[in-house]
């Protein structure tokens, strides 16, 4: 199992997969899993352990990432891994990114932010709040202290190409781009925090309003990218910026063949923007001048994330462990397995 020294502490980009434990509905469909981790690096799908005619052989397949969490595996403990060695970065000036991509069910939300599954819902123990918190440390500290930093969030979902205002009750917004290519969203609601409480609240006030007035709320919330950010401010000015991404789901499958164009179009927006997404993380890999932000809204917006010499980012792909996934797990997989 992984150890805190296990932490690898400089790198730009920052790829793992996470495997969440079988769930109620796959334990009553009396699904399979074929996911393990042997190593803290390493997961394999391969055929599920039980003895079972197979109808079709399931290959063993190996994949290396930065790390590799078992469902075993506490958000705090993926928290420390992946988006707390990014919180630094904005106190130096510079701009962090975490994303969470996966299929829906697999985990992405509860990574991100927090437990919504029971009655209780706890957004205290995603990564949106963990690193908030952590922001709060680092400002009490001296060198920061004397920066006098003001701390402001946002919270926002991109839907089908359009930015939506989670924290303005789903105001819609435009998104500019000045000649200097300073990409900006018009009207975005940039509220002020002063400690971790405030931010709680600002984290269910937004996942109110993104699973809520819709008529199929799951539908939407996981055809959706959700952006929450971090921003930190010196005399106004801005002095760095954290971005924690819950992505749309990955799963394409079904969206190419529907009959519902408004479906058929939502599937290709994603599509587009995860592609985008992936040949702009490449881009700050390689230190590319060029880095094709325009292709999508959602790289489009996160565009200052990509450029910069103090930039940084994470990937969490989330999967699920059952063999009814499969399909789209390896999808996931080799999305994120990159050399980048
Ligand atoms: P996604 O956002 O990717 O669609 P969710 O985060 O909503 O998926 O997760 C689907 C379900 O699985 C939820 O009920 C969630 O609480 C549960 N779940 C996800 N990851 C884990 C985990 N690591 N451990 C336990 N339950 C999990
Ligand atoms: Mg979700």
């Amino acid at each position: 199992p992984l150890n805190t020294t296990d932490l690898i502490e400089e790198h730009r980009i920052c790829v793992c997969v996470r495997a969440r434990p079988l769930n109620k509905k796959e334990l009553t469909t009396k699904d399979l899993d074929v996911i393990t981790v042997p190593s803290k690096d390493v997961v394999m799908v391969h055929e599920p352990k039980q003895k079972v005619d197979l109808t079709r052989y399931l290959e063993n397949q190996t994949f290396r990432f930065d790390y590799a969490f078992d469902d075993s595996t506490t958000n705090e403990m993926v928290y420390r891994f992946t988006a707390r060695p990014l919180v630094e970065t904005i106190f130096e000036r510079g701009m962090a990114t975490c994303f969470a991509y996966g299929q829906t069910g697999s985990g992405k939300t509860h990574t991100m932010g927090g437990d919504f599954s029971g009655k209780n819902q706890d957004c205290s123990k995603g990564i949106y709040a963990l690193a908030a918190r952590e922001v709060f440390v680092m400002l009490g500290k001296p060198n920061y202290k004397k920066l006098d930093l003001q701390v402001f969030a946002t919270f926002f979902e991109i839907y089908s190409g359009k930015v939506f205002d989670l924290l303005n009750r789903k105001a819609k917004l435009r998104v500019l781009e000045d000649g200097k290519q300073q990409v900006q969203v018009v009207g975005l609601q940039e509220k002020e925090v002063k400690c971790t409480e405030d931010v709680l609240r600002l984290i269910e006030v937004g996942n109110s309003c993104r699973t809520s007035g819709q008529t199929s709320a799951n539908a939407h919330s996981s055809r959706s990218h959700a952006v929450f950010q971090i921003i930190l401010r010196r005399r106004g000015k801005m002095h760095g910026k954290f971005s924690l991404i819950d992505l749309a789901g990955n799963e394409r499958g079904a969206d190419t063949s529907s009959a519902d164009r408004q479906t058929r179009l939502e599937g290709a927006e994603i599509n587009k923007s995860l592609l985008a997404l992936k040949e702009c993380i490449r881009a700050l890999g390689r230190n590319k001048p060029h880095t094709p932000f325009r292709a999508s809204k959602l790289t489009q917006v996160l565009r200052d994330s990509f450029i910069g010499e103090n930039s940084r980012t994470c990937m969490i792909a989330t999967i699920s462990p059952g063999m009814a996934s499969c399909e789209n797990t390896l999808n996931t997989l080799r999305y994120a397995n990159r050399n980048y």
